[in-house]
């Protein structure tokens, strides 16, 4: 079957199409603008693929609550063109097929867990750091949700007493996000994160934020693996910081085959950048069973 897939950031809308072998056929991406300007490029993009459905792995925040007014929505975003947005509505009308939706960071986490490193693991996490840090969370085989979705990057944690930098996220500063994203790096450096590769510094702090929310949430959700993607991730030497101080933060409280091999328990993403618009195949294939399954109670 052909589905349609949308991976829905706040740069660029990446549009592509792929079969439930998680085999991607063609892939264009548009740039993000506002609504009136980008949507009907991408429905010109997919009106003539002959679709069974459409995943949409979209920025946030978004409604995922099923029984809301406004679920399929994109909600209050900073990026104020998309606010309160009816993303999910204007394709259901115009392509008249299923339409899956979560957000960017959970369809990551389905795409790992469909044809990645998370294939065949019932709980595991993955974060994405980047402009921003977004987590996705399979527990128990499902994505976890909640009354929204997960917003993990904005946990609080302290900063090291010798981090003079305030945090840049506008809601908490110092969070998760405010200290250890790409943004918070270029202000409390001076440079991009790209340019500060021989900064040993710089790395220390940041695999120690990391390891923190790592390990915070490895307490939480106790999954079977972690993954880590988004563009501060290309840095090679950050993975090694952060798994040595991850296991020093555990304490050796926890005792499991996965945690004794660190180097397969906290790894990189395994589909080469293809694991969010390979998550929203799944999410199409996903909304097209579950029209399926209506109509066969009908
Ligand atoms: P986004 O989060 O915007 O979807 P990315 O995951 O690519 O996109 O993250 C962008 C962030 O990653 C920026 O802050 C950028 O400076 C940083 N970044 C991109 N490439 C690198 C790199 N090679 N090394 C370190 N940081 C990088
Ligand atoms: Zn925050």
């Amino acid at each position: 079957m052909t589905y349609g897939a949308l991976e829905a950031g706040g740069t660029k809308m990446v549009c592509a199409i792929g079969n439930e072998h998680g085999e991607i056929f063609d892939q264009r991406s548009i740039p993000t603008q506002d609504p009136e300007t980008t949507m009907p490029q991408i429905l010109e993009y997919f009106q003539d693929k002959e679709i069974e459905a459409l995943g949409i792995g979209c920025f946030g925040p978004i409604d995922l609550n099923r029984n809301s007014k406004t679920y399929g929505y994109i909600t209050t975003t900073a990026k104020l063109a998309w606010r309160n947005y009816n993303i999910c509505g204007y394709f259901r009308e115009r392509l008249r097929v299923p339409v899956g939706f979560d957000t960017d960071v959970n369809g990551s986490m389905l795409g790992e867990a469909a044809w990645g490193c998370a294939q065949g693991l019932q709980d595991a996490v993955y974060i994405t750091v980047g402009t921003g840090i977004g987590i996705g969370v399979l527990s128990g085989g499902q994505m976890l949700h909640g009354m929204q979705h997960s917003e993990g990057g904005h946990i609080l944690i302290p900063r090291r007493e010798d981090d003079p930098y305030a945090g840049k996220c506008p809601y908490h500063g110092a969070c998760l996000e405010g200290l250890a994203a790409g943004p918070a790096i270029e202000a409390r450096w001076g440079a991009k994160a790209d340019k500060l590769s021989e900064c040993p510094q710089v790395w220390e702090l940041e695999a120690h934020y990391l390891a923190y929310a790592i390990t915070n949430f490895i307490m939480i959700v106790s999954p079977q693996r972690v993954i880590l993607g988004g563009g501060i991730m290309h840095q090679q030497q950050l993975m090694p910081l952060i798994r040595h101080k991850v296991a020093q933060m555990l304490g050796g409280y926890i005792k499991t085959k996965e945690l004794e091999d660190m180097d397969s328990y906290l790894v990189l993403s395994s589909l080469h950048g293809n694991q969010g618009i390979l998550g929203a195949v799944r999410l199409a294939m996903d909304a097209k069973r579950r029209s399926m399954g209506k109509e066969q109670e009908q």
